[in-house]
């Protein structure tokens, strides 16, 4: 059977391998097919799909975008995007821009809670064109303000902590545009994270609907049975397809490893159910496989 991995992360956001380890990884615990899913930029796709060339294992284009709906941070993953589409890329570049001036925002507010050099010295751990607050997170351990990057979250970067900065991301409706004009299909990542109640998730999937999105990740790498079944409940009820992702960042967190994922339910319907082999391969890519066919 063919075993699917829709969600990780490199380098070229807040993961912490470069982008044809993460394939590499992804390959060696048996992954078949693996969507690299950066935050907000496609950067690592080249060198992934580099990477797979050689080996049995399909790189799915994607992006994971940071969205805000009714004040909250959501997250919406682009499957099978064409990278080189025009308004995805506008609209990621925007996103990029946004969290360097939430960075700077971030920074002020470490400083004025006596932490030193933190932008200069949180630059240090950024990899790609992104920064992110796993960065922050990672000068915070570093320099021994919280033993590691969950307390950092908890006591400093979370909402409503000492240092978390409110932001206005991209709209949900503009987020599923640039993905649907991308040739790519949207999907609702982590919902359970959210912790939304019935009425709100309803309204949310309503309108991400109504947005052209059509999936949603019912298994994720927390492989947590009760949310896996509320979950696949919900993608039948609204008939969204089930998309499945580990959303892997680093070989240090054991509970988010690539490839680890539960099955999906059998009544769902899987996003991949009628990807053929042009789907997989979206245009771009297929030029790059014109000269050696698999
Ligand atoms: P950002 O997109 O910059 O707002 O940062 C969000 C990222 O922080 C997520 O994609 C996760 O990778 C990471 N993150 C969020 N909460 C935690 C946590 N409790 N522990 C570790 N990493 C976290
Ligand atoms: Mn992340
Ligand atoms: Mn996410
Ligand atoms: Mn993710």
């Amino acid at each position: 059977m063919t075993r699917y991995d829709l969600h990780s992360h490199s380098t070229e956001s807040d993961g912490v391998l470069r982008p044809g380890q993460v394939v590499a990884r992804a390959s060696n615990v048996g992954v078949d097919v693996l969507a690299l899913t950066d935050h907000d930029t496609t950067e690592g796709l080249a060198d992934a799909i580099g990477a797979a060339f050689a080996i049995p294992l399909k790189i799915i284009p994607g992006v994971e975008v940071s969205v805000t709906w009714q004040n909250r941070l959501v997250h919406i993953v682009g499957i099978n995007i064409d990278p080189e589409n025009t308004s995805l890329q506008k609209g990621l570049a925007g996103l990029r821009e946004t969290r360097m001036k939430r960075a700077e925002l971030i920074a002020a507010k470490l400083e004025k809670l006596g932490c030193k050099h933190v932008l200069e010295e949180t630059r240090h751990y950024v990899t790609g064109k992104i920064i992110s607050r796993t960065h922050f997170a990672m000068y915070l351990e570093k320099n021994r303000y919280v033993k590691d990057l969950q307390k950092a979250f908890k006591l400093y970067l979370n909402r409503g902590k000492k240092a978390y900065v409110a932001c206005e991301w991209a709209g949900l409706g503009e987020v599923v545009d640039w993905i649907v004009e991308a040739g790519g299909q949207a999907v609702i990542a982590h919902p359970a994270r959210y912790k939304m109640g019935r009425r709100l998730m309803t309204c949310f999937i309503d309108e991400f609907k109504e947005a052209g999105g059509v999936g949603i990740e019912v298994v994720t790498g927390q492989n947590n049975p009760q949310d896996i079944a509320n979950t696949a409940k919900l993608s039948l009820e609204k008939e969204l397809f089930a998309s499945a992702g580990s959303d892997f960042h680093t070989p240090r967190n054991t509970w988010l490893e690539l490839g680890k994922l539960s099955r999906i339910p059998d009544e769902c319907v899987p996003i991949w159910q009628n990807w053929g082999r042009d789907f997989i391969f979206n245009t771009s890519e297929k030029a790059r496989c014109a000269a050696a066919p698999l």
